[in-house]
């Protein structure tokens, strides 16, 4: 490995500063994909500018919503049980990320800067309507989670600008999320899919004790002929899949079907088709295109009722 300079500015604007009188400079931040590509020769930066010990993006803010300051790792999120009750799709796919040495340094915002296209944190973000603080030499700009992406390992990032936060709003109550990593092992293994989802049931005019009455459910397999039953509806749909396309991707046409429905048994199949149908995996030596499209269909099912199961067992 050929030596470079390495920077540890204590703003962003001096970061931003340094980054601009450079030439051949890259951002690192846990450095747990820089150093992959340094180590394979695939990046061969003359100087590294270290985001850590830039105090401003390590915080955590929940006074609206959550902000997640870039330089805040897996680990913090996983620890947090605030964050896990209220947006567990995110803490289900950072839990799950390569093992705890790697979450430990390894943050969010790199993983969604690096933007493989099984980056485990995008699809949780996509379904939570994540937006990405961006700072630069022209001054903030805020951009929606879905525009972030462009293509495999490719951003709208321009040449010098930092992520500084990633801010998700505040969800509904009687929301509830979850994410899906489909693997081959249980650990240290990128997904052949990830499914995300998130729901809101529209129980404004319940009666109260009608979480209490769906938490008898013996399975989650139960619940949708309980809800069905109970005629309770949900809305603010949201599903995402990953490792099926160039870039993390929403399934619109499957939260269309379900949006302002009564969740049952034909519609489960129903929006898992269309999901299936709206991905376009490819073959890989991980795994082939039907086999992702097969697992999309069982596994949008799946995400929409550990959902529910969330929310009533909330
Ligand atoms: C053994 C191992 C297992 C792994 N397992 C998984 C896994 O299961 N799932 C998964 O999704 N990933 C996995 N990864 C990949 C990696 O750990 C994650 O993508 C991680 O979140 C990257 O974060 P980082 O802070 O280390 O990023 P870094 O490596 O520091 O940076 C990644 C990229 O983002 C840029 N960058 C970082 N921060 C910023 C910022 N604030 N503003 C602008 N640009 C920035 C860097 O310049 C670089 O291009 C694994 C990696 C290893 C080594």
């Amino acid at each position: 490995m050929k030596g470079c300079d390495y920077y540890k500015p204590e703003t962003v604007g001096d970061a931003s500063r340094l980054m601009a009188s450079l030439d051949g400079a890259r951002y690192i931040a846990g450095g747990t994909d820089v150093m992959v590509l340094i180590k394979q020769k695939k990046l061969s930066p003359a100087h590294l500018i270290s985001l850590r010990n830039i105090r401003e993006l390590s915080l955590l803010d929940t006074s609206d919503g959550l902000s997640i300051g870039s330089g805040v790792t897996h680990s913090r999120i996983v620890r947090d049980a605030w964050i896990r009750d209220r947006y567990s799709a995110l803490v289900d796919a950072t839990q799950k990320i390569g093992s705890p040495q790697v979450r430990n340094v390894a943050t969010v915002a790199g993983n969604i800067c690096n933007a493989a296209p099984s980056a485990d944190t995008a699809c949780p973000l996509l379904v939570l309507d994540a937006k990405i603080r961006i700072a630069g030499k022209k001054g903030e700009r805020i951009v929606a989670i879905e525009d972030f992406f462009l293509g495999p390992n490719r951003t709208i990032l321009e040449q010098g600008e930092i992520v500084t936060a990633i801010a998700i709003p505040k969800l509904d109550e009687n929301s509830g999320s979850a994410y899906i990593k489909h693997t081959r092992r249980k650990a240290m293994e990128l997904p052949l899919v990830g499914i995300a989802a998130r729901i809101t049931l529209d129980a404004a005019d319940r009666a109260p004790g009608w979480k209490e009455s769906l938490r008898n459910a013996p399975n989650a397999e139960a619940l949708p002929g309980m809800l069905e039953a109970a005629g309770i509806v949900c809305r603010d749909v949201r599903i995402a899949m990953g490792v099926v396309s160039p870039k993390p991707m929403r399934a619109r046409k499957a939260e269309a079907a379900l949006e302002g429905k009564v969740v049952s048994e034909a519609l489960l199949d129903e929006i898992g088709a269309l999901a299936a149908s709206e991905s376009q995996p490819r073959d890989s030596f991980r795994g082939e295109a039907w086999y992702r499209k097969d697992m999309v269909q069982v596994l949008v099912r799946r995400a929409v009722l550990m959902s529910i199961e969330r929310i009533v067992n909330a």
